[in-house]
């Protein structure tokens, strides 16, 4: 994919996001546009909702921690992020629509993708014939060695 390619993709998202939220007759204010905007503008990614906030507060922007914590649930909600419950406290939201799962680096609370077919999935329990199979979401726990740190 070209940077051209690229960017008519992410604006994409973008609009998709924005015209989903409409439908559901959610007041599509300007702080909800901003954020939109912000979160899908850098193509594939996983954030927080206090790094959102700080990407926020760099732009000068005033836009609560309570209105991004509303507005990322309210995505997540409509399918257009995916959150990822890291621990109790704390969910990290990834804008990858493509079906993935996830590596998460503990100590330093970065998440990375892994492709599905890496991921061997014949094992699972067989599914009692009057359930269907809904999603699988899979997190692979790592953390560095103390003295070997992953750049
Ligand atoms: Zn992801």
């Amino acid at each position: 994919m070209n940077r051209r390619e690229k960017s008519l993709k992410i604006n994409e998202s973008y609009h998709k996001a924005i015209n989903i939220l409409e439908k559901t007759g959610i007041r599509i204010t300007s702080q909800r546009k901003i954020l939109t905007k912000l979160i899908f503008q850098k193509g594939n990614r996983h954030l927080s909702a206090e790094e959102l906030f700080h990407e926020v507060k760099d732009m000068k922007v005033n836009i609560s921690l309570a209105t991004i914590y509303n507005t990322l649930r309210n995505l997540s909600n409509y399918g257009l992020l995916r959150e990822i419950v890291v621990d109790q406290n704390k969910s990290i939201y990834c804008t990858n629509h493509m079906p993935h799962y996830h590596l998460y680096i503990e100590d330093e609370e970065k998440i990375i993708d892994i492709p599905n077919q890496k991921i061997d999935l014949s094992n699972i329990p067989e599914i009692p014939a009057c359930l269907s199979l809904h999603d699988i979401d899979i997190i692979v726990r790592i953390r560095t060695l103390k003295d070997k740190k992953i750049n």
